[in-house]
């Protein structure tokens, strides 16, 4: 077991040569792929209702991949054109020694002189957080050549907090936000609209945001996971909350673009900006340029379909190298063109069996 990154970049290029040229990724309908989310673990501190059931139940570690190998898969993207990788979960500042992999990577930013002879490194390295162990993490990331962080924060109202995330952290998590601000970490926050849960809070949330000096994005609830009833129940179109948006605040749309799938709005009042995130009512599919990658190593091109490919098999294999070569090209081929999410028929199963 290696016990640094230092250690795991030395030994990596022996098991996966990656310095032979590789085409970039384009998938069936020409969409170009820059940007992995990656998932480090399936633990999480917190229990968010429409995320994961109390009572959840972990994977064994042997099925999730090593710092290693998902330092090995990170580099088999950047040699096929990534240019973006946000770390996830689970919670992935949960994970023992993740500093290590933010450090490792952080190599590879190109703005760090961490291009390869062929140009090809990062421009990007981020991550989504529920900022609990933030204040623990800040500075590290920010040395990493981390610069922006998500984090979730769907309710300012501690009681409410608790309830949601079934866990009474508000004050830690508030402590994390401040943290990363101070370390100059630029902060956006991630908000899922949950009719009868934060829909009257909305706009106080944003409002406190941008008074930090943090964007905000909203998402709409997806049917992931156990929670397809309550994802039912707390469904909230966007559109809608746009349009309550807009009896209060003057909304201008913005040409920022961050590479993900939100649109993004100016609020004049405020100064801040907004983003929406609306894979149910918006056009979310056309552009999309991302892979995931489950903490067990488990490749998934869509989030709203269960194609996948298995690419702790091909790391483990006797030939990764051309394994992860031929999953990656799997993967491109099986890209659905959209996602088929379906929010608005009750009975019809929307659910896809698996977390986020
Ligand atoms: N634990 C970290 C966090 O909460 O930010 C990272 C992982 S979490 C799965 C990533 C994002 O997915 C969070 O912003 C969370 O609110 C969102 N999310 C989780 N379940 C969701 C669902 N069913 N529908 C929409 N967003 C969801
Ligand atoms: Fe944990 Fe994030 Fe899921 Fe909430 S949304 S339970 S913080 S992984």
């Amino acid at each position: 077991m290696f016990r640094s990154m230092t250690e795991v970049s030395a030994r990596a290029p022996d098991r996966l040569n990656l310095t032979t040229p590789v085409t970039p990724m384009v998938d069936a309908f020409q969409r170009r792929i820059t940007y992995l989310r990656l998932s480090v673990t399936d633990r999480c501190d917190l229990r968010c209702t429409y995320c994961m059931p109390e009572r959840m139940t972990f994977l064994p570690r042997k099925e999730v991949l090593s710092l290693e190998e998902l330092y090995d898969v990170s580099r088999g993207f950047i040699a096929r054109g990534v240019t973006k990788i946000r770390i996830t979960g689970g919670e992935p500042l949960v994970r023992k020694d993740i500093g290590d992999l933010f450090t490792a990577l952080g190599r590879h930013l190109v703005s760090r002189g961490g291009a390869d002879h062929d140009g090809r490194g990062l421009k990007e390295l981020t991550l989504t957080t529920n900022g609990t162990q933030l204040d623990r993490y800040a500075d590290d990331l920010a040395k990493a050549g981390v610069e922006r962080v998500n984090i979730s924060l769907d309710t300012l109202n501690a009681a409410k907090f608790a309830e949601l995330t079934r866990r009474d952290a508000l004050p830690q998590t508030l402590e994390g936000i401040a943290a990363a601000k101070e370390a100059g970490l630029k902060v956006k926050l991630n908000a899922v609209a949950l009719k009868g849960v934060n829909e009257d809070e909305i706009e106080d949330l944003i409002a406190w945001a941008h008074s930090q000096g943090h964007d905000v994005t909203l998402i709409e609830v997806m049917p992931l996971g156990d929670n397809e009833e309550a994802s039912l129940d707390q469904y909230q179109p966007l559109a809608a909350v746009k349009a309550r948006l807009e009896r209060r605040w003057t909304l201008a749309p913005s040409d920022a673009n961050t590479g993900g799938p939100a649109r993004y709005w100016d609020i004049a009042e405020t100064g801040g900006r907004l983003g929406l995130i609306t894979p149910h009512t918006g056009n979310f599919c056309e552009g999309c340029n991302r892979l995931r990658v489950t903490a067990t190593g488990q490749l998934y091109p869509c989030l709203g379909g269960s194609e996948r490919v298995d690419l702790r098999a091909a790391l483990r294999s006797d030939n990764p190298e051309v394994e992860v070569a031929d999953a990656l090209n799997c993967a491109l081929m099986i890209k659905p063109e959209k996602h088929h999410f379906r929010m608005d028929q009750r009975g019809a199963d929307p659910r896809l069996p698996r977390h986020m």
